[in-house]
């Protein structure tokens, strides 16, 4: 702040050392893994004494869906408060958000049609908000294309069981912790778990980690495969019309369950003969992990079938593969060969 005094001096009027220390909130709340940016917004809020919506106005904004919002773009002067406030990282804040996700043409919409079977923007898992010492939503959770759990083999919810209504935290006007249903007060903790067959389960898990695996390698910008997904409900013969993110969980649960027992053509059929490979290893496998694991152990069954002079260490750690996949994706030999049907090994 700037005066001007009756001798025409210039003052610059500084803050007091102790007003800049102090201006950090009474309890900082650390965000847990894969949190989304509002998750940590409502917890603060509540950790602090104050009820989501009111925090919204000490962060200068709006009711509404205020925290869904910034999960997407967070403007600059709410970024500083928030630094001064809680001492959080730039990094650890972007980490939380959404902006730069590969996975965006993906995520639910922020809209809904109040339809029951409309997609609303979350989802949870009960059981993990059960088992959390801090109860956090998850960004996977604001994806179309997650319908399960892989912890837990089960489906998702989208609304809570008791009156059917949306997650609404952003709306909370009393001091109540995010994972209580804000217009019944339903402890979303102890909705029923939602059965899925495991070849439903599988198979989204295997779409899961086929799209993290493709956003990594930067082919998802592609669209393809996107639009693909998004036509879900069509290739499933469920919902001829609709697009994936526009359905409520469980009916997106009822396009998986049908597809799961179905050739995957739809899913695989690639002119990129290694995303094509990929996405076929990845389906055998059941997803990722396993796969990187069966790579593992062949690797180790041809260490014991060598004699013991010529032994070397496995290497087959996922980052590597992954690495090597990346390297693959992007040399420019194989964008040459590969709109000539050639095949390519893993
Ligand atoms: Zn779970
Ligand atoms: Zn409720």
């Amino acid at each position: 702040m700037t005066a001007v005094d009756d001798l025409g001096l210039t003052i610059d009027i500084r803050e007091r050392y102790r007003d800049v220390v102090s201006e950090k909130w009474p309890v900082i709340v650390t965000p847990q893994h894969d949190e989304l940016l509002s998750s940590w917004l409502h917890r603060l809020a509540y950790a602090n004494g104050i009820a989501p919506r009111p925090f919204a106005r000490v962060l200068g904004l709006n009711a509404g869906m205020w925290s869904a919002s910034l999960d997407l773009k967070l403007p600059a002067d709410v970024e500083n408060l928030l630094r001064a406030h809680t001492g959080i990282s730039p990094q650890r804040l972007s980490a939380m958000m959404l902006t730069r996700s590969s996975l965006k043409p993906l995520l639910l919409p922020l809209r809904s049609s109040g339809r029951r079977d409309s997609s609303t923007w979350l989802q949870f898992c009960p059981r993990c908000l059960a088992e959390d010492a801090q109860p956090h939503f998850r960004q996977q959770w604001r994806l179309a294309i997650q319908v399960s759990c892989a912890t837990h083999r089960c489906g998702l919810r989208d609304r809570c069981p008791s009156c059917r209504s949306r997650i609404a935290a952003f709306d909370q006007t009393e001091l109540v912790p995010q994972h209580f249903c804000i217009r019944c007060g339903f402890d979303l903790r102890r909705a029923s778990k939602v059965p899925m067959s495991p070849p439903a389960v599988r198979l989204n898990q295997c779409i899961n980690d086929i799209c993290r695996l493709e956003a990594i390698t930067g082919s998802l910008r592609s669209g393809v495969l996107v639009q693909r997904l998004l036509r879900m409900p069509s290739v499933s013969d469920r919902f001829p019309t609709a697009s994936l993110s526009s359905l409520s969980t469980s009916m997106r649960i009822r396009c998986v369950e049908r597809l799961a027992n179905r050739p995957t053509d739809w899913l695989t059929a690639d002119e990129d003969a290694m995303a094509a490979h990929w996405r076929r290893s990845i389906l055998l496998a059941g997803g990722h992990a396993p796969l990187i694991a069966q790579h593992a152990d062949a690797l180790e069954q041809k260490r014991h079938r060598r004699p013991a002079t010529s032994r070397r260490k496995p290497t087959a750690e996922l980052s590597a593969l992954l690495g090597a996949y990346v390297r693959m994706m992007e040399d420019p030999r194989r964008r040459r060969t590969r709109h000539q049907g050639g095949r390519h090994s893993g």
